[in-house]
């Protein structure tokens, strides 16, 4: 896949942002077609040679670049002939969204399976058996505690997990 068909995604654009932060997106959103040394870059982009190293190296930690080290026989100095490879992103964020998936189910049972007391005043939210230690009082503040409704937290969950659901192709487990 071309990198301009994938970096025009928002989500992949986001995904990369996450991954470089502010100051390693020029590095990331501008990746070179075939080879190119990190002081190559840091004078296209005109950013620091330290800040396109660490942006290539979380790339490369991520398996988004590649690199290979040629050294000068007469020098002995080592250049860094970096790749990018940005083939592997779909499928990363494939991963991560099925990993996020997986957390929101348990948290939902957890939601589900617990009940909830809450400080008002602290903003506070204790289990119901750490809410019956304290006798129903807030250890920061007395103030009684109030029975807690999470249908509204439960309700956002569902729709999230609905909407990774249509978003991610099923697994061979779950086809069959
Ligand atoms: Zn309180």
């Amino acid at each position: 896949m071309a990198f301009e068909e994938l970096l025009a995604d928002p989500v992949i654009q986001k995904y990369l942002h996450e991954l470089v932060g502010p100051q390693g997106m020029p590095v990331a959103a501008a990746p070179h077609d075939g080879e190119v040394t990190d002081e190559e870059l840091a004078e296209q982009l005109d950013l620091e040679l330290n800040t396109v190293r660490r942006a290539l190296f979380i790339l490369y930690e991520n398996d988004l670049a590649q690199y290979r080290r040629l050294r000068d026989e007469d020098s002995g100095w080592l250049t860094y002939l970096w790749t990018f490879e940005y083939e592997s992103i779909p499928e990363n964020l494939e991963a991560e969204m099925r990993r996020l998936r997986v957390a929101l189910k348990e948290r939902r049972e957890y939601e589900l399976t617990h009940e909830f007391y809450l400080c008002d005043q602290c903003s506070i939210r204790f289990e119901f058996s750490e809410a019956m230690e304290f006798g129903f009082e807030c250890p920061e503040c007395d103030t009684k505690l109030d029975a807690l409704e999470n249908q509204r937290l439960v309700q956002t969950m569902d729709r999230r997990i609905g909407e990774l659901d249509e978003e991610l192709p099923p697994t061979p487990e779950e086809l069959q």
